[in-house]
């Protein structure tokens, strides 16, 4: 009779994203894994998966290679929010240090299609300043954490995300939607015209959840005021949470042969 050998590879996903719940939803009930998805603890409510989870920030690069190593992790995917730079960058830098195989997931980035009016900035302050001293109706899509910056000038803002802005947070008469997406353009364009908005600010996080604003716009010839991705280190990555089940397969393989 043959021998199976069970070999269990000891896997972090840092979360907060669509693509980490696929990843952790390919891999639970998958014997050849033990799977832990990491948040940091920003949404109320996250969608949690049924593999062991953990909320919270690690302390920096240090505190997460000290987690690696305490949980024997062999194989790490960060696939955190393309704008999440720093725990993407502390990724980097706590696989190397402790002797970690590293995969960022990274969903590829939105571009302009004939018809649409966009214009990149790259951060949200340049974005801000180029609203211009002229009041104006904005559409402010870029979650919830970075409203401060656009408090103090002259435009009426709507601003939506899943968890309301802390008290103070938003720009002064802000109107504020809470919704999850994925949207639909219907709705989209719905919006769009219900609050007559003028202009759009968004992140250009890429993917399909949030890509039916961008097609809004195009259909209402309403310019887009797009913040390009901040940079992050190196490394290797993947587009998907197929392609990154496919590489911890590898992985998996490669430990089982001992290489
Ligand atoms: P960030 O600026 O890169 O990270 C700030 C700190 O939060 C990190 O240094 C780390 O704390 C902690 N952290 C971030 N992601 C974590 C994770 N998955 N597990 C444990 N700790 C984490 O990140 P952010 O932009 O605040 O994003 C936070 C979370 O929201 C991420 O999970 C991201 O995927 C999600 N998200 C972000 C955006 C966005 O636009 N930025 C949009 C959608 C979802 P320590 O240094 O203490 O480890």
């Amino acid at each position: 009779m043959a021998l199976r050998v069970l070999m269990v590879l000891r896997v972090l996903i840092l979360g907060g994203t669509s693509e980490a719940s696929g990843l952790a939803r390919r891999l639970e009930g998958d014997a050849r894994f033990a799977t832990t998805l990491s948040f940091a603890g920003r949404t109320r409510s996250p969608v949690l998966p049924s593999i062991p989870s953990r909320v919270g920030g690690f302390g920096g690069a240090e505190g997460l290679a000290a987690w690696l190593r305490d949980e024997r992790v062999a194989a790490l995917v960060d696939a955190t929010h393309p704008f999440a730079a720093r725990i993407s960058a502390n990724a980097v830098t706590a696989a190397a240090a402790a002797g970690v195989d590293l995969l960022g997931i990274s969903r590829p980035a939105w571009q302009a299609r004939p018809g649409d009016d966009w214009t990149e900035f790259a951060d949200l302050a340049g974005a801000r300043d180029a609203l211009g001293e002229m009041p104006r109706r904005v559409f402010l899509a870029i979650g919830r954490n970075e409203l401060a910056g656009f408090a103090g000038t002259p435009h009426d803002y709507v601003v939506r995300s899943v968890d309301p802005p802390a008290p103070g947070a938003a720009p002064g008469g802000a109107v504020f939607i809470a919704a999850r997406g994925p949207f639909a353009l219907d709705d989209e364009i719905a919006l769009l015209r219900a609050h007559r908005i003028e202009l759009l600010v968004c992140k250009n996080s890429g993917g399909s959840a949030a890509a039916a604003k961008l097609a809004a716009c195009r259909e209402l010839r309403i310019p887009v005021l797009m913040v390009a991705r901040p940079a992050i280190p190196p490394r290797d990555e993947v587009a998907d949470d197929a392609a990154a089940f496919d590489w911890l397969l590898a992985r998996h393989d490669a430990a089982l042969r001992g290489v």
